[in-house]
Formats: structure tokens, sequence, C-alpha cells
């Protein structure tokens, strides 16, 4: 049995993805699923009951701030870190308001990234 932290990453870059897929690989997470939209997020948070979210604002379809109160409503105890990009305060105070545990701006360092997750995962 691994006592690895299993993580959910949900962002419609592919790219953003891959970086914070890579840095919770690295910081000894264990990425077992990864989302592009709201649907597949609620879809995989469902399944695989994670640990921990990392959960992008901006998407097409649902916001990140909607798909948090999705994903609350499922789980009470849902850990949610929101990333976002700049200018988008009031998205991330609303994402906060909807149950979301901490945010990091983009860009973030790889350490913010880790130090949030160690944080805010159950
Ligand atoms: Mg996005």
């Amino acid at each position: 049995m691994s006592n690895q932290k299993r993580v959910l990453v949900v962002d419609d870059s592919m790219v953003m993805r891959a970086m914070i897929s890579d840095i919770l690989t690295k910081g000894g997470y264990q990425v077992v699923g990864q989302a592009k939209n709201g649907k597949e997020a609620v879809e995989q948070y469902t399944k695989l009951n994670p640990d921990l979210v990392t959960m992008d604002i901006i998407m097409p379809g649902e916001h990140g701030t909607d798909v948090v109160k999705k994903i609350v409503e499922v789980d009470k105890d849902a850990r949610i870190i929101i990333v976002s990009g700049l200018n988008q305060k009031s998205l991330v105070m609303q994402a906060l308001d909807n149950g979301a545990r901490d945010f990091l701006v983009k860009p973030f360092e790889n350490a913010e990234l880790l130090e949030a997750a160690h944080k805010t995962a159950r």
C-alpha cells in the first residue's frame, strides 16, 4: 500500500495539467486523474475520491468556481486548491466562498504549489 496523497488535476490547458502534475509527482504526490472541464472533473472526483484537487478557474463551459461548488456538494470535505490567473481576484473569492481551501496565482513557483498541497491535502 502506498501512502502517497492522490491528486486530481483540473485545467483546460494540457500544458498546465502536465506542469502541475510533474511538480506534484516530483513532490511525492500521485496524480491519479486529470480533467479538462467541469464535467470531467466531477466525474473523476466521484470515481477517484482524491485527497486533493487543483482547479483552474477559466475553462470552456463551467468556471472552476462552479465546479468547486459541485464537488463540495458531492463531498463537503473536498480539498481544492484554486489555480488562477492574474486579475481573477473576484472569481478566486467566489471559489473560496464555494468551498475551495486555498489558491495560487499563475505564474507560481514549484515550492508554492507544494506548500499549498501539503497544507490542503487530507
Ligand atoms: Mg484555463
